[in-house]
């Protein structure tokens, strides 16, 4: 298969990025693909919504500006900062433009004030801001011709010169598993983009849904492009404890904004010993003080109070975690709801420009799997679907004049080898796989998480390494599997996020080492 455009994964990024080159030229071919099927992704979990000024009266793109470096630590690119803020306006319009709708006041939008932002900023569709603007691109991109949709199609490995006798210095596209033809296809491409989302799976407890495995940046490792900032995962304060039929559900920082407040298993509102914002601190501040509380109380959790948040605006803003709670026995707001923090956010990722290609040509990477230099050491609560939709309108413009540059010629795609090795079979079950993903996460999350230290990422260093071995072990003996892609990525991940962990020695952001403090 070839295309113009090859596009891996479906979420905010990969969508909005295939509506823009489609709608600027409709003759470039497009293949779209994910692993799952096309709603599945970090998208469709977003509650909060999207950080864009939009109130010019009380707020401005200076505040948010400021905002956004401030939670970064000084880890942020200012000039990204600016032009993600400040073009934000537009790509809000344009999602109004397509047929999105968002909550509204009176006749102006209605704005939700997040953990690190001075002004009330996050627009938002109820609490399920992500599944509404997903199926809402999801319902556009099935109206134009020239973009296939590929579910249940899983990247292997992209083609770089190691698979080509002649070298353009460039990327050439991908090798895909296709679930239902139980084999390993080759999709050529002039243009590759990642929009694989993040690797939150790497935790035994994480807001991600369990296909984020950090499978865009595997498959860049491989290919020896540039990562930057892995170590700064950032962690959401507040997931419901315990897990909800074994998946994390996250009770979103606007129910903060509207005024619930933590308190330990003692009773006592901890947060002003913490910091003067309290429960508004940035989310580093909030995870790692309610660890504190934790690890003190020797508990599992701690508590959020939201008995000053009335009944109606349970109902009315956030539906959809006041019945999840509901059918736990939770009953808001009176009950007080038990959270622990869990891994949420890569703030690093696949080093890219400002239109968002990465140091090797022809491959661009947009949204969580990128470093953009916007987040900096921490990312600021609702500026991810934000920075999806700048970057994947930048990287369209680019990719669009891209196309009309000097590329290699179309026989040479076709030229490029098929996969080499046994193909896919859906039917082999190798059991050591589970086994080691959970050996991974555990290594992950007891000594790679909220706190480090020296010692324990010596000892992650050498635990990554022996997993490493049996899965390449695995690897070379089996047949390729969804579940032997996805372990191959995050044992790779993780070993690159320990080593680049213990080459900081300076505590920033979410990035916290007991022996630097
Ligand atoms: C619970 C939760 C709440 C959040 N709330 C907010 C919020 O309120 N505001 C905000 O700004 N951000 C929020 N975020 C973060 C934000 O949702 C994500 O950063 C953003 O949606 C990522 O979009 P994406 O397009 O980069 O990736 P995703 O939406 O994660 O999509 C990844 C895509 O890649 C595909 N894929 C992955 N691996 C492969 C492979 N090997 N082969 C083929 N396809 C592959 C997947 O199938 C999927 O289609 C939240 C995240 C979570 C988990």
């Amino acid at each position: 298969m070839i295309a113009d455009v090859l596009i891996i994964g479906t979420g905010i990024s990969g969508l909005s990025f295939a509506i823009k080159l489609a709608e600027c030229n409709s003759e470039i071919s497009i293949v779209l693909i994910s692993k799952d099927q096309v709603s599945e992704g970090n998208t469709k979990y977003a509650q909060g919504g999207i950080a864009v000024v939009s109130d010019f009266e009380k707020d401005s793109f200076q505040k948010h500006i400021q905002d956004t470096l401030t939670a970064g630590a000084g880890a942020c690119n200012p000039e990204v900062v600016k032009f993600v803020v400040e073009e934000g306006k537009d790509r809000l319009k344009e999602l109004i433009t397509w047929g999105i709708q968002f909550d509204k006041q009176k006749r102006s939008l209605h704005l939700v004030k997040e953990g690190g932002h001075s002004e009330k900023r996050v627009v938002h569709y109820k609490d399920h801001t992500g599944l509404h603007v997903q199926e809402a691109l999801i319902n556009k991109i099935k109206s134009f011709q020239n973009i296939q949709i590929l579910e249940n199609h899983t990247l292997v490995d992209l083609i770089t010169d190691h698979h080509s006798e002649k070298k353009y210095n460039r990327c050439y596209g991908a090798y895909v598993i296709s679930k239902e033809e139980e084999s390993i296809l080759k999709i050529s491409a002039k243009i590759t983009a990642l929009c694989t989302g993040g690797a939150g799976s790497l935790y035994a407890h994480s807001t991600n849904p369990s296909i984020a495995t950090g499978d865009g940046l595997g498959a860049a490792y491989r290919a020896k492009v540039h990562m930057d900032k892995l170590p700064y995962v950032q962690f959401h304060p507040t997931a419901l404890y315990p897990k909800v039929n074994e998946n994390t559900f996250l009770i979103t920082e606007a129910v903060r904004g509207a005024g619930a407040k933590l308190r330990n298993c003692s009773g006592e509102y901890f947060m002003k010993n913490y910091d003067p914002r309290k429960e508004l601190a940035p989310r580093d501040i909030v995870a790692r003080a309610i660890q504190k509380e934790i690890l003190k109380q020797e508990e599992n959790f701690v508590f959020l109070d939201c008995s000053d948040i009335t009944i109606e605006t349970w109902k009315k803003q956030f539906p959809n975690i006041y019945t999840t709670c509901a059918s736990l026995d939770i009953h808001l707001p009176k009950d007080l709801i038990p959270v622990v923090p869990a891994a949420h956010y890569f703030c690093g990722g696949i080093e890219v420009n400002s239109a968002s290609e990465s140091r090797l040509k022809g491959l661009y990477a947009i949204g969580e799997c990128s470093s953009t230099g916007l987040h900096g050491a921490n990312r600021l609560a609702s500026n991810s679907l934000l920075e999806a939709l700048v970057f994947s309108h930048r990287a369209a413009l680019d990719v669009i004049n891209a196309l009309k540059s000097e590329l290699p010629d179309p026989t040479f795609y076709d030229a490029l080898p098929e996969w080499k090795g046994d193909a896919y079979s859906n039917s082999v079950e190798i059991k050591e796989i589970r086994q080691l993903r959970i050996q991974l996460q555990e290594i992950m999350t007891h000594h790679v998480g909220i706190f480090k230290t020296k010692e324990g990422l010596m000892k992650a260093n050498l635990e990554m390494f022996e997993i490493y071995k049996k899965v390449q072990k695995i690897y070379n003996q089996h047949k390729l599997t969804n579940g032997m892609c996805e372990l191959r990525n995050m044992v790779s991940i993780a070993h690159l996020i320990i080593q680049q962990a213990q080459s900081i020695t300076t505590n920033k952001g979410v990035f916290y080492n007991h022996d630097y403090a």
